[in-house]
């Protein structure tokens, strides 16, 4: 249902150089070519192959071509041009005999052998780089729904597109909601606590390359909570945390449902993050309203499960979700039918499997068991038990896991 919802954004123009990460909303096709001329791949001697048929010859120099410059002339039969890398190959000219191959005498060169000696060769088009043999113009350089990594960035740059096409990041606005919370600064006596989930669920988004608008601590009071909800609805998605469930002083659904949001799901099976709520506005207008528990974990993990494909999507990429692994389970686990648990794991290689244990206790107030955890292990919504040594599967929340510990290559 979220993912029916979680539309690709429209199409802004940014500097390509601000572009990493972001997704291409048209392919590419190249004006020009690449490279823009014939040019030699080494510092050598450019010259006709067909000249070295004979065996060794020895060539007056005639000029030089360094790079970022043209040859004076055509080079003639029975001439070589000193060529260095880079530079565009004389006209008249089909090979280059790289410097180490041969023997600069003054004004001459002397290139050792030709074809017939068996050693060295060298044929027409020898060390030489072809106009376009990287991107021919009018070729696609990039596809449509392209990501811009380090080297699409320099594609771009070779062609001369200093702007480009990419979907819109996601604007997100977060809502705090209760009135035990305070800002990390604030005093915390009398029960109070901080509101760590302003900073999870920003960071969380940032991670994902969506912008998000803090729409600050409401009270639990309808009429700031209210104020507070209405600021964000000219963003792409709206994600409140706490305030949604049944307590006497939930009143963020109430508010919500008065704004013209309609709830299309109230809770999910799964723990932690049942009291998780998705809504609309209007068909295609306003944000997706994605209301998370307030409990530190539950609302990371509804965020990770909902929230974080959604702003992908939005964003244009095609690949939404974590990376999946399959893992045997350290120790056994167990729990009631009825609902899917998300157990917070830390991860052990052993030989060739992946063995996974909890990170402790399990409560969604816990959060240190999701600084510890490397993966969310998916326990089933019917399973009781997960007995020591069976498989399961673990999304990889931190995927420095398949990271290589040893030299590079
Ligand atoms: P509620 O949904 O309002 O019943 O909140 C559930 C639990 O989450 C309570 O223990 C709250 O104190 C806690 N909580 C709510 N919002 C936050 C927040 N922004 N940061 C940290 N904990 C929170
Ligand atoms: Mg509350």
């Amino acid at each position: 249902m979220v993912l029916e919802a979680a539309r690709p954004l429209g199409s802004e123009t940014v500097p390509s150089a601000e572009a990493l990460g972001r997704v291409l909303t048209a392919s590419v096709v190249s004006g020009r070519s690449l490279p823009p001329d014939d040019n030699s791949a080494m510092d050598g001697y450019a010259l006709r192959a067909a000249d070295l048929a004979a065996g060794p010859v020895e060539l007056p120099v005639v000029y030089e071509v360094p790079a970022g410059a043209r040859a004076p002339r055509p080079l003639a039969s029975g001439e070589a041009a000193r060529i260095l890398t880079g530079a565009p190959l004389p006209s008249g000219a089909d090979a280059v005999v790289r410097q180490e191959d041969a023997e600069r005498i003054g004004e001459r060169v002397r290139i050792p052998a030709g074809p017939l000696s068996g050693e060295f060769v060298c044929r027409s088009g020898e060390n030489v780089r072809r106009t376009g043999e990287d991107v021919a113009a009018g070729d696609t350089a990039l596809e449509d729904g392209c990501r811009l990594g380090p080297a699409q960035l320099g594609m771009l740059a070779s062609l001369g597109r200093t702007t480009v096409a990419v979907h819109a990041r996601p604007l997100v606005a977060l809502l705090s909601g209760g009135d035990e919370l305070v800002e990390p600064d604030g005093d915390v006596s009398g029960g109070r606590i901080v509101s760590s989930n302003s900073y999870t669920l920003a960071a969380a988004c940032r991670e994902v390359g969506a912008e998000a608008r803090y729409l600050g601590i409401a009270r639990d009071e309808p009429a700031d909570i209210e104020h507070r909800l209405r600021t964000g609805l000219r963003c792409d998605a709206l994600v409140t945390s706490a305030g949604v469930s049944v307590g006497d002083h939930d009143h963020v659904r109430g508010v919500l449902q008065k704004l013209g949001c309609r709830l299309l799901c109230f809770g999910v099976r799964m723990k932690p993050g049942y009291p998780f709520v998705f809504g609309r506005f209007e068909e295609g207008a306003g944000p997706l309203l994605f209301g998370l528990p307030g409990n530190p974990v539950s609302a990371l993990v509804t965020f990770e499960q909902f929230v974080r494909p959604a702003l992908l999507a939005m964003a244009g990429h095609t690949t939404l979700h974590r990376p999946r692994i399959s893992v045997t389970v350290a120790e056994t686990l167990t729990k009631k039918a009825g609902r899917l648990h998300f157990v917070r794991v830390r991860l052990e290689r052993c030989g060739r499997e992946v063995r996974a244990r909890s990170t402790g206790n399990q409560s969604s107030g816990v959060l240190r068991s999701m600084t510890e955890a490397q993966g969310l292990l998916i326990f089933p919504a019917e399973a009781t038990r997960l007995a020591a040594g069976e498989q399961a599967e673990v999304q990889l929340l931190d995927e420095s896991f398949l990271a290589w510990h040893g030299p590079g290559f």
